[in-house]
């Protein structure tokens, strides 16, 4: 059967590239195309569901088994595996979380633990980052602070009572480079909820380490700050873990690598190990008596058992292979061959992120920090030839995102090493090419 006529005439593709593959199976970090060539996963699926590697035996037998007992209920109703699952989420969640949503995907959740927070706290506003990425519907994208992808929808439509404020972005400063960037950017949220919000904010959404936009971090003394003017507020704190949940940052969540209290915390992603999932975990005291029994969100697919037998059999997966740990072991390895190389390529303007959960920031050049987007462009199919599955992010397509299921071997991984280490040279070749053949000397810099 010729798959990509067909899939050019039948499949409607929301970002269809020129070498977009047909992929036909997989098994942990690999995967091979329906021609048998095989790739290593940089990217576990889209940006996470294969953290514990694809098609993992255990998450599959789960599934099976539950398909075949009990695969869905009346949103009425609940069933064993969804009570277990939220019971797990209690002991693992920060303290005093305790009550958990299950639904069908990160922005879904998202967008039910927004609806909570505006129920619970009677108020109608939500902040979100410059630079966040919280979800596709049409209330998560206004919550989204990547320009690029809110022109992707004509007229960029942002829900009323959402907007954004400067996060404290540690390499591009989003008030400028100077010492103060970090306190200046807590000043505008501080500004934002005395000037132009009438009391009015629910919440404050944010992403501890922004991995769409680019895996930027911020400073660390962002994250105090942002607690501390928001709690003496009363504004809820939606912390969006959908990417750096469950042990992909070397710990449980990446709050607890910044001390980051959240009141409603966001998962998805590689909690379904490859199943589709979302989930909001909460802390019992923020919920009025009656908001269960009155309806606030209702969705066919929340709560249901194959979900959560899925998101049991990773949780379980997570804990015995010891997935946290590994996280850390192989991150650092990918960090430092990285820092490494950033001595030889002036390329590598920056390299960030905790875990295994990294980012290679590529510019043409380092004083102006002006993203190598053409080379990166191009990096991409050279990866893919080189048979390694990428991914570039961030506001200039340059961020070269590096999060490899947790499981992956250790020859798989040097492999990958091996080929990243390939497509840094590339870009270099690339960027200096550009630089001999460019008339223009140095390209504007960002804010310039
Ligand atoms: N939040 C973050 C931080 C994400 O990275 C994503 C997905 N890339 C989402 C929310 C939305 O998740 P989904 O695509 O499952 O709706």
């Amino acid at each position: 059967m010729d798959y990509e006529a067909l899939s050019r005439q039948y499949v409607l593709h929301a970002l269809r590239r020129p070498k977009s593959l047909i992929f036909e199976r997989a098994q942990g970090s690999r995967m091979w195309d329906i021609h048998g060539k095989m790739y290593l996963d940089t990217m576990s699926g889209s940006a996470g569901p294969a953290m514990v590697g694809h098609a993992h035996p255990a998450v599959g037998a789960a599934v099976a088994q539950q398909m075949a007992k009990l695969p869905s209920v009346n949103l009425l109703h609940d069933s064993p595996p969804l009570i277990e699952f939220c019971a797990r989420m209690a002991t693992l969640a920060p303290k005093g979380m305790t009550k958990t949503f299950l639904c069908t995907g990160g922005g879904e959740a998202v967008e039910a633990a927004v609806k909570f927070a505006i129920r619970v706290t009677g108020r109608a506003e939500v902040l979100s980052l410059s630079g966040a990425y919280h979800g596709q519907s049409l209330a998560t994208m206004g919550l989204g602070g990547m320009p690029a992808l809110r022109k992707w929808m004509p007229g960029a439509m942002r829900w009323p009572n959402f907007r954004q404020v400067p996060s404290g972005d540690a390499y591009r400063p989003l008030l400028g480079e100077s010492p103060d960037s970090c306190a200046a950017a807590v000043h505008a949220l501080e500004a934002d909820l005395d000037t132009a919000s009438s009391c009015q904010v629910a919440a404050l959404i944010m992403e501890v380490v922004q991995g769409p936009n680019g895996h930027s971090v911020f400073e660390s003394d962002y994250y105090a700050g942002v607690q501390q003017v928001c709690r003496k507020r009363g504004v809820l704190l939606i912390v969006d873990e959908v990417q750096t949940g469950l042990c992909r940052c070397g710990t449980t969540w990446a709050c607890d690598l910044f001390d980051v209290q959240a009141d409603i915390l966001v998962v998805g992603k590689a909690l379904g190990g490859g199943f589709p999932i979302g989930a909001f975990i909460t802390r019992k005291d923020l919920i009025p008596a009656g908001l269960e029994s009155e309806p606030w969100h209702m969705l066919t697919f929340m709560n249901q058992p194959l979900a959560a037998a899925a998101a049991l059999a990773v949780l379980d997966i997570a804990e015995k292979e010891k997935l946290s740990e590994r996280a850390r072991i192989l991150g650092a390895q990918f960090t430092e061959r990285m820092t490494s190389l950033a001595r030889r390529y002036d390329v590598i303007g920056d390299v960030r992120g905790p875990g295994l959960f990294v980012g290679v920031d590529f510019v043409e050049n380092q004083a102006t920090k002006v993203p190598a987007t053409e080379a990166c462009r191009k990096a991409w199919e050279f990866a893919l030839d080189n048979g390694l599955i990428t991914q570039f992010g961030g506001f200039g397509s340059n961020v070269y995102k590096f999060k490899p299921p947790l499981t992956t071997p250790v020859e798989d991984f040097e492999s990958m090493l091996d080929i990243s280490e390939k497509v840094v040279a590339f870009i270099q070749r690339e960027v200096n090419q550009q630089r001999k053949t460019s008339s223009v000397a140095v390209p504007a810099a960002i804010g310039d």
